[in-house]
């Protein structure tokens, strides 16, 4: 096997060496003023973040994980509550969910986006609900209120918001977007014949910058956007120990803040997100093109209402362990985005689902495969990545 020929799946040295002088400078200037959580740094990013999704407001945060939490805090989410997600994410969605004390509960993916499929909301909340005396929905599941959904922009495509936004209205519930994986996504809602940015749709949204996401810091960091000042500046105080002002603690919050390197990093890269994303989207295109009339090789679609920013180029196929091995000998390297659903993880035994309770997240953690995808990624890579599939599974 010729490893030198091999594709990886993501490449964030050749990302940073574009950036390497804009980036070392921001170590500089942190080191030199010694402001390093909060200051001027992290304003500036917030203002260019929030621009960027086209919201008033975004709060710079530790990390994704605590954008989720402090977007439901301050969304109103309280202990006991049920708040509504779906069994095809990363576990930090429900991690946040349980830690501020609510109860996740699960409505099953659309296969063809494994995004949340709205018909099935609406089955939840119409079957599986009750309503109490002021018309909210308790779930027959837990006996406990709904109050809450976080639909999760998976792959950074978006979820189907407009019949997600009607449900939410109709039922009084609060909608927290995780975009964690969704920087610069955008919509098309049908009933305002607009397109607008994912983490400017729900009531607030959640951001992550882990270095692999399509805007990643060198290390933690994250950030809640939102229009909604009550949410913003209850976002603001959870993440710096519930402080209104310095040592004025109106509640107990967490150390949730961004740092000034990371934010100053992020601020360099923020610039070349467009082009990056424009490069991801003609990567996506070449692989629909190569992929056309693959056999047993089905892309995860992109409907007309999307415009996603392809963090993951995600592939449907029948005998994953096969075509893993085969990519791999290649020197391919590949992932599953995620090979377990949530409810049949052993974290949530005590939830108290069953397999087959969601068929399509089930057959979506059977089938997953992401390719490498990356702006920096080659065509002739691209091409080595298509040849070893086809290898295993020849056209039509
Ligand atoms: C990455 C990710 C998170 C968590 O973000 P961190 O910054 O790693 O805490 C949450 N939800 C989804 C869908 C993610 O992809």
């Amino acid at each position: 096997m010729d490893r030198s020929r091999g594709v990886p799946f993501v490449d964030l040295v050749a990302q940073h060496a574009e950036l390497k002088d804009e980036l070392t400078a921001v170590f500089h200037r942190a080191l030199a003023s010694a402001s390093f959580i909060g200051g001027p740094m992290v304003q500036a990013f917030e203002e260019e973040f929030g621009r960027f999704c086209g919201t008033r407001y975004c709060i710079g945060v530790g990390s994704g994980t605590d954008a989720v939490l402090f977007a439901l805090i301050a969304g109103g989410v309280r202990p006991g509550d049920v708040v509504i997600t779906v069994p095809h994410t990363f576990i930090a969605t429900t991690e946040a969910i349980t830690h501020a004390g609510a109860l996740p509960e699960f409505v099953d993916v659309d296969g063809s986006t494994c995004n949340l499929d709205p018909d099935r909301l609406r089955e939840y909340l119409e079957e599986r609900c009750t309503l109490d005396g002021s018309g909210r929905p308790v779930s027959r599941r837990s006996g406990r209120p709904v109050t809450a959904i976080v639909p999760i922009h998976i792959y950074g495509q978006p979820a189907d918001m407009d019949p997600i936004l009607d449900l939410a209205e109709r039922f009084n519930l609060t909608v927290i977007e995780d975009a964690c994986q969704a920087h610069g996504a955008e919509y098309f809602s049908r009933k305002t014949g607009t397109w607008r940015k994912a983490g400017s749709i729900g009531r607030a949204a959640a951001f992550s910058f882990y270095p692999g996401k399509n805007l990643g810091a060198c290390g933690e960091a994250g950030a809640i956007t939102t229009d909604d000042e009550e949410v913003a500046q209850a976002a603001r105080m959870l993440r710096d120990h519930g402080q209104s002002r310095k040592y004025d603690h109106d509640i107990e919050g967490y150390n949730g803040r961004l740092d000034a390197i990371q934010a100053g990093l992020l601020s360099a890269k923020l610039t070349r997100l467009a082009g990056w994303t424009k490069a991801r989207r003609e990567r996506a295109k070449t692989y629909d093109e190569l992929l056309r009339g693959a056999r047993d090789i089905v892309p995860v679609i992109e409907p007309d209402w999307a415009r996603g920013v392809y963090h993951l180029y995600v592939v449907r196929v029948q005998q994953r362990a096969e075509v893993i091995a085969e990519l791999s000998g290649a020197g391919i390297a590949t992932g599953i985005h995620y090979p377990i659903p949530l409810h049949l993880q052993r974290a949530y035994v005590s939830l108290d689902y069953a397999p087959g309770e969601f068929p399509s997240a089930e057959r979506a953690a059977a089938e997953v495969l992401s390719l490498p995808m990356f702006p920096q990624l080659t065509a002739e890579q691209q091409e080595r990545v298509v040849q070893a599939l086809l290898r295993f599974t020849p056209a039509a």
